[in-house]
């Protein structure tokens, strides 16, 4: 009698153990699948299929992160050039600001904290893909920088952001505004920080179309084969690195590997020559006259 009890009572406990183990089974099961369904969508998200969004390239960018010296290097080059060419020039001569008055050239319009976008600017936009639009006279020298780019480094470059509409500069602005108040700063302080990486709707080169951010437009950039290569051939096509890294006293804006601005190919050429920002450059011509 005791026996059966006994195996009766086994037998019940048996059936808990496997209930328990049949539940925790379903619960890492509908834990995976979720894991997963999140992660394919963020990627998703972030890398449109398109071919000037994204890389055709199946490949890694953390993969170049053996270019990190090469890239720094190439940088701090450059800037030693620069400063040999400028080293005389005093930046408060200017009050910080330069003015674009008399250049009459579409491709070097000047947009910065000083010079907002003139009201009567007008341009045409073409498709560089779905959702990214360029300034129609440049489109197809964008369109080459990156084929070129992709074919000659196998490296991975994809257009992340493109012409911007005054709304979505706006949306942007604002959000980095509200990112620096939630850490404390008062709105005064947190507009001032938020323009330095931000430019305020109306001050910003993407809503004239002639600016380009590149992959995840963080520093990261700096250290792929892609932007080794459009340091070195980036204004065969027109482009230049629009914030360099030390000029930000004179741009007002951070040091941005990402963002590239198009100002024409023969203007290009100078201004990689001289290491000039596109601001010491119209200073340049400016006093030629
Ligand atoms: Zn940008």
């Amino acid at each position: 009698m005791y026996k059966r009890q006994r195996i009766l009572r086994r037998n019940k406990r048996l059936r808990y153990a496997r209930i328990r183990t049949l539940v925790i089974l379903v619960l890492i099961a509908v834990g995976s699948v979720a894991f997963f369904y999140t992660n394919g969508k963020g990627k998703n998200e972030e890398t449109p299929a398109n071919s000037y969004a994204v890389d055709t390239v199946e490949s890694d960018d953390t993969a170049d992160s053996h270019n990190v010296d090469a890239g720094d290097a190439d940088t701090e080059d450059r800037n030693v050039n620069g400063t040999d060419g400028t080293e005389n020039r005093d930046v408060d001569d200017t009050d910080g600001k330069t003015e674009n008055k008399i250049i009459d050239d579409w491709r070097l319009i000047l947009v910065n904290s000083d010079n907002p976008i003139p009201d009567d600017y007008s341009f045409d936009l073409s498709s560089l893909d779905e959702f990214r639009k360029f300034d129609s006279r440049a489109i197809d020298d964008l369109k080459k920088l990156i084929e070129d780019c992709r074919r000659e480094t196998g490296g991975v470059i994809w257009v992340q952001s493109a012409y911007r509409d005054r709304g979505t500069q706006e949306r942007l602005y604002n959000n980095k505004v509200t990112q620096y108040m939630n850490s404390g700063k008062s709105r005064e302080e947190a507009e001032k920080l938020a323009a330095a990486s931000v430019s305020k709707p109306g001050t910003s080169e993407h809503e004239v179309g002639l600016a380009v951010d590149f992959n995840y437009a963080n520093p990261g950039f700096e250290n792929t084969k892609a932007f080794k290569w459009l340091m070195e051939n980036a204004h065969k096509y027109g482009f230049i690195l629009r914030y360099p890294d030390g000029k930000q006293s004179i741009t007002k804006v951070i040091y941005e590997p990402w963002h590239f601005r198009y100002v024409g190919k023969e203007h290009a050429e100078v201004i990689k020559e001289k290491g000039f920002c596109l601001e010491e450059y119209i200073e340049y011509l400016n006093n030629q006259q």
